[in-house]
């Protein structure tokens, strides 16, 4: 990745010492700050207030224990986490991820993500992040409630519809939605619709959360196609992973006119060269909680390769919409040997710094996730709004709204990149402009 100077060197060297063992926190960290250099030498007032040392350190960090019993009885002891990272544009807002993976190192990378991406989506929310390393994988429904109504016992003190507002993130889907909610409500004695989003639609959700992410993402991929006077229609697709976002990423890529031929979990990938059945991945991942081998085995016009690299199939257009880090640079400099025209990332830091690199070196449309990914977080915020307002939106409404944030998110990071002498530099555009908007904030308010 590019350079920084010496003042910015300074400021990461002291968040690889402060936050000892966290990579992927320094990693997101080191991403942004190589981007600040040129604001830093036009506003030479936001060195002076060391914004961007506030900006990396966590408003308050929540860590506790979550003890719950399984079906049989036996006692098992999770860790769980509450980043509240920035507050200076409104609540705390951020989903929570229930994985094995998680410790503090990875809550803080995508509380950081989330800071810029929500500032990008020019509503009114600050950044947090949450979760647990309980892993969802084969556990029954009694159990997940079990361990969420726990979880929730001790988060609950530090949510509020003005104060912090998680939501799901990878292993939390609407049902563990709906136990924490229902234990936030017990707990408070309180009917705080907005407290959580992702609701599910009978009690105070909004239509088009649950598409959102995947769906803002192809619109996102559609304005840096279109810039490029490029459609998607007839493009060849690749979808990393098999969850929420890749699902709707899928769905409307297709509705749109392109060919998806592949999509992922963490045992293989799945090759479906007509096109990938939407509704029967829904059915398989949605209802049944399958791993993808069952698509393969319903449908025989497709493959399972196990342990297969997605990367490897040729296509014009990828959208990485699993996990972090799960396309590096050897990956990318494949893509762009078999043609690859655009990327958009689904996920939070798929990516490493060396294929992104290799993409912007190539001139290959890159929409960094936390531009890219904003549609979920926007219609979060707008489910809020509704919330806030005791109102329900239409479908069409409530998409016509999150297709204009994309498009302008795409608008800000394009000029901003071209504002910043690096055209056509999502990443420059989205830490740059995301930056500026919380930056002024916390000026406004003085050292506090
Ligand atoms: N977890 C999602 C993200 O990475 C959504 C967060 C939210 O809706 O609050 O942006």
């Amino acid at each position: 990745m590019a350079g920084m100077d010496e003042k910015l060197e300074g400021i990461y060297s002291d968040i690889v010492r402060r936050n000892a063992g966290e990579a992927e926190f320094h990693q997101a960290a080191r991403e942004v700050l190589e981007s600040l250099g040129p604001v830093l030498a036009k506003r030479p007032e936001l060195a002076e207030m060391k914004i961007i040392e506030r900006i990396c350190e966590p408003e308050r960090q929540v860590i506790f224990r979550v003890p719950w019993q399984d079906d049989s009885g036996e006692v098992h002891v999770n860790r769980g986490f509450r980043v509240q990272f920035n507050s200076a544009l409104g609540p705390y807002k951020g989903g929570l991820r229930f994985h094995p993976s998680v410790y503090l190192g990875i809550i803080k990378f995508l509380g950081f993500e989330q800071i810029f991406k929500n500032a990008l989506t020019g509503l009114p929310i600050g950044g947090a992040k949450g979760g647990s390393d309980f892993d969802p994988k084969g556990r029954t429904d009694t159990e997940v409630m079990r361990f969420c109504q726990s979880f929730m016992t001790e988060l609950y003190r530090h949510l509020g519809e003005y104060r912090d507002v998680p939501a799901g993130d990878i292993g939390v889907g609407a049902r563990e939605i709906g136990y924490l909610f229902g234990m936030y409500k017990r707990i408070t004695n309180n009917y705080e619709s907005g407290v959580l989003t992702g609701k599910g639609l009978g009690w105070g959700g909004s239509l088009v959360r649950t598409e959102a992410t995947g769906y803002g993402a192809v619109y996102f991929v559609q304005e840096m196609l279109k810039a490029r006077g490029e459609t998607l229609d007839g493009k060849r697709c690749i979808v990393s992973g098999s969850g929420n976002v890749a699902i709707y990423t899928i769905d409307k890529l297709q509705h749109l006119g392109a060919t998806v031929v592949a999509c992922s979990d963490s045992d293989g990938y799945v090759l479906d060269e007509g096109g990938i059945d939407v509704a029967l991945l829904k059915q398989i991942k949605e209802v049944e909680r399958l791993r993808l081998t069952a698509y393969a085995d319903r449908r025989p016009a497709s493959r399972f390769v196990p342990g297969g690299n997605i990367w490897e199939i040729p296509c014009e257009v990828a959208m990485p919409s699993a996990t972090q880090n799960e396309l590096n640079g050897r990956d990318a400099a494949t893509l762009v040997k078999n043609g690859c025209i655009a990327v958009g990332e689904g996920a939070n830091m798929p990516t490493t710094p060396d294929g992104v690199k290799i993409f912007l070196d190539a001139g290959v449309p890159f929409g960094v996730g936390k531009a890219c990914n904003a549609g979920g977080v926007a219609t979060s915020a707008l489910e809020m709004q509704q919330n806030a307002s005791r109102d329900s939106w239409t479908f069409e409404y409530t998409e016509q709204r999150l297709a204009q944030i994309m498009r302008d998110i795409h608008r800000t990071c394009y000029a901003t990149a071209e504002t910043y002498g690096a055209p056509g530099n999502y990443v420059l555009g989205a830490n740059i402009a995301g930056f500026i908007r919380v930056a002024e904030a916390m000026v406004a308010f003085g050292v506090v």
